[in-house]
C-alpha cells in the first residue's frame, strides 16, 4: 500500500511526502482507512510504530472535511505526558500546515493565562494532559459537547500515572456519538474495561 491509496486529504498527502515518507507503516495502513470511515479503532501499538501519523493523518483529513464550528473545539487528543503531547502537536504542525486548524496545547507547567487566550480565540484541535484540561473545564472556560473526535495516546502509561478516573470524566464530557480512538502498547484489564465502556464496536488493531 502507499500513502496515495489511503484516500488522505490531498494536501495532508502532500505534507507527507515532503515529510519524506514513502510508504504507511503496518499501524497506518491498517487503522486509517477504518478512522476514515469514522469507527472507532482500538490500537495496541508501542512508540516508534508510526501510531502518532495513525491517528493525526485521519484526524486532519476529517477535520478538513467538516465546518469550523465557532469556538468549539472539534477534537481532542490525551496524553500521559506534556513531552508526549507537545510531540503530538509538531506532528500536527507537520502534516497540517496546508490547513488552517487551530490547535491548543493544554499541559501543566505553564501558566493559564496564554492557553486562556487560545482557547477564547476558538480551536479546532485541543492536545492535553487529563489533568490540565479537566483545570481548565472546572474554571468554566471550555466545553466539550463539540467533540467529533477523541484519541487517547499511550493508555496504559495514563493507567500507571493515575489518570483512568480522569479519562473517564472526560470521556462522559463528550457527547457519545464521538468517533474514538484509542493507542495502549498493553492492554491490562482496566485498560480492557475502559474500552469496553467508552468504545463503540471498535476495530481492534495489533501491531
Ligand atoms: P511514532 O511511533 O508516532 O512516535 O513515530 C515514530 C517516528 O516515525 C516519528 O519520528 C515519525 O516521524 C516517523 N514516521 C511515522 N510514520 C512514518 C512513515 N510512514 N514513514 C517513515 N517514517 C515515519
Amino acid at each position: 500500500t502507499s500513502f496515495s491509496e489511503l484516500n488522505l486529504d490531498p494536501k495532508v498527502y502532500q505534507a507527507i511526502l515532503e515529510a519524506g515518507y514513502d510508504t504507511p507503516t503496518p499501524i497506518q495502513e491498517q487503522a486509517i482507512p477504518h478512522a476514515l470511515m469514522a469507527k472507532d479503532v482500538l490500537g495496541i501499538a508501542q512508540t516508534g510504530t508510526g501510531k502518532t501519523a495513525a491517528f493525526t493523518l485521519p484526524m486532519i483529513t476529517i477535520l478538513a472535511q467538516g465546518r469550523a464550528r465557532a469556538r468549539m473545539p472539534r477534537s481532542l487528543v490525551l496524553c500521559p505526558t506534556r513531552e508526549l503531547a507537545a510531540q503530538v502537536a509538531e506532528n500536527f504542525e507537520i502534516y497540517g500546515k496546508y490547513h488552517k486548524l487551530t490547535m491548543a496545547l493544554l499541559i501543566g507547567g505553564v501558566s493559564f493565562k496564554d492557553q486562556d487566550k487560545l482557547i477564547d480565540r476558538g480551536v479546532d484541535v485541543l492536545i492535553a494532559t487529563p489533568g490540565r484540561l479537566l483545570d481548565h473545564f472546572e474554571r468554566g472556560k471550555l466545553m466539550l459537547t463539540g467533540i467529533e473526535i477523541m484519541v487517547v495516546d499511550e493508555a496504559d502509561r495514563m493507567l500507571d500515572m493515575g489518570f483512568i478516573p480522569d479519562i473517564e470524566r472526560i470521556f462522559k464530557l463528550t457527547p457519545f456519538t464521538r468517533q474514538t480512538l484509542f493507542f495502549s502498547a498493553t492492554m491490562p484489564p482496566e485498560i480492557t474495561r475502559l474500552t469496553q465502556e467508552f468504545l463503540h464496536n471498535p476495530v481492534r488493531i495489533e501491531v
